[in-house]
């Protein structure tokens, strides 16, 4: 068999690969006990993803796409099991929709000007090492997502995961090594520390060989990476309000509102938190809600009751995140029938249970007196994250005007907020929205620096 140039760069690099990994820290497929050994095996590794052809970065992703598909159930499993957080079902289609939807290299595109001057090019190319910050409520879909994107760049990639997920998120890690082996590429892809904790991020925001910090999680994290000193990428926390206007189709709008609210628990940034209604539907909307999709309306006292619960002392109370409409019913004393899937009420805009992002199935109903008065509290309810919004309408001039008014990263118009995130919805999937840093719903592309590449007076042959 004739020996090609491609086939002698690989073995070379083959080779240089194995030397690297020898000199490089060891640990077991990138979980090390200190953040510093961690970060300077990821630096070995990128030195080796650096130099690989565009090609073999792909074979990986492949490898790790098909890892994903085998791995769902086990990862769903964990997730819940470890977090308490959110539904086997739901997670296992969230795996599926990582490795069949988020974009691989073929996001890393070329801009060229070309004309009598020469050929000017803009190229995507790595930043390195990037820092990574992960939630506790989509824990391995966020570290195999960003992998995926961040590796597609030419990147490897350093996590400090939610400690309550760190099992699930070493497995995911571990798998993810193993898939770039199996692929040829190096060891060490991504990395984390057994037991992360604010000092093991602090170390990673600070060390000089992390040059780009992506935090996946609530306001608290984002400031905290955007005050680092680094380049920040923040995918913040929402609150997306779900408008439903005059012209809607309600009984599809109230289906489509308690689908997504209800996906795995409530749990995704994106999902609908609460419902604005114009008066005249307000009445068949709730209608549609409690006959046709299995809701349960709470009474005023059932109401207080889970504001004591969900909300104790005024914090968010994280053993009722992620729990599904029965048992947060059964936290306050009512045994619901086995069909409930969501709990709604009607209230005002400050009502605690609706200004909160609560992250589990408790959709309050804010009712408004027209569509600019929906708007009005719709943006209240936001609260100036930009995040995610809904709205069911038929009007398009009502549509424009809310999306010019929430002026969030994600719009849903007519369906359930995960077809934002290309679940039944056309587009690409991420689970890292960088809602507060401007660059919305991120992929390969936007872990990558821009490069311009100039040649003078020559190349261009037109
Ligand atoms: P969280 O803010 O409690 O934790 C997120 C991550 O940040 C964890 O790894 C945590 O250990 C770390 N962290 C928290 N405070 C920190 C600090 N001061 N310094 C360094 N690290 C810190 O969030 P969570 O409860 O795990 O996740 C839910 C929140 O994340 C919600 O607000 C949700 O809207 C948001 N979220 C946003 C997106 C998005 O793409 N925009 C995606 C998922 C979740």
């Amino acid at each position: 068999m004739p020996v090609s140039e491609t086939m002698v760069q690989e073995i070379v690099q083959a080779v240089l690969a194995k030397a690297q990994i020898a000199e490089a820290p060891t640990g077991k497929h990138g979980i090390f006990k200190d953040m510093n050994d961690a970060i300077e095996a990821a630096k070995s590794a990128q030195k080796i993803v650096k130099v690989m052809s565009m090609d073999q970065r792909e074979k990986i992703i492949t490898c790790i796409r098909k890892k994903i598909h085998e791995n769902a159930e086990i990862l769903a499993r964990m997730g819940v099991d470890e977090t308490g957080m959110g539904n086997v079902g739901d997670k296992i289609l969230k795996h599926h929709l990582v490795a069949d939807k988020t974009p691989g290299t073929e996001d890393i595109t070329t801009t060229a000007w070309s004309g009598d001057r020469g050929l000017t090019l803009i190229e995507m190319g790595p930043f390195g090492v990037i820092g990574a910050i992960t939630p506790s409520t989509n824990p391995s879909e966020t570290v195999l997502c960003n992998t995926i994107g961040m590796l597609a760049g030419g990147n490897t990639v350093v996590f400090n995961p939610h400690p309550s997920a760190i099992k699930t998120s070493i497995y995911a890690i571990n798998m993810l090594n193993e898939a770039s082996l199996e692929a040829g590429g190096p060891d060490n892809i991504c990395v984390t520390v057994e037991a992360p904790t604010l000092e093991t991020s602090n170390i990673m925001m600070k060390h000089k060989d992390i040059h780009l910090i992506a935090a996946t999680g609530g306001p608290g994290v984002v400031t905290a990476v955007l005050s680092s000193g680094k380049r920040g990428i923040g995918a913040g926390a929402g609150n997306p309000p779900a408008l439903v206007d005059e012209t809607a189709d309600i009984h599809k709008a109230a289906r489509d509102i308690v689908n997504g609210c209800t996906f795995d628990n409530n749990l995704p940034c994106i999902a609908e938190k609460e419902i604005v209604a114009v008066a005249s539907i307000a009445d068949e909307l709730m209608n549609a809600l409690i006959s046709e999709n299995d809701c349960y309306l709470a009474s005023k006292e059932e109401q207080d009751a889970l504001t004591a619960v969900v909300l104790a002392g005024g914090k968010l109370n994280r053993k009722c995140v992620g729990r599904d409409a029965r048992t947060l019913l059964s936290m306050i004393g009512v045994d619901a029938p086995a069909n409930i899937r969501c709990i709604v009420f009607e209230g005002p805009k400050e009502h605690p249970l609706i200004t909160t992002e609560l992250m589990m199935p408790i959709l309050g109903m804010v009712r408004a007196k027209d569509f600019d008065d929906a708007v009005e509290q719709a943006v209240w309810l936001e609260h100036g994250n930009r995040h995610s919004a809904h709205i069911h309408s038929k009007n398009v001039d009502n549509i424009t005007k809310y999306a010019k008014a929430i002026d969030t990263a994600i719009l849903v118009k007519n369906g359930p907020s995960y077809s934002a995130i290309g679940f039944g919805g056309e587009g690409f999937c991420t689970f890292t929205i960088a809602s507060r840093t401007g660059e919305g719903l991120t992929s390969a592309s936007t872990f990558t620096k821009r490069r311009r590449c100039v040649m003078s007076d020559s190349l261009c042959i037109r």
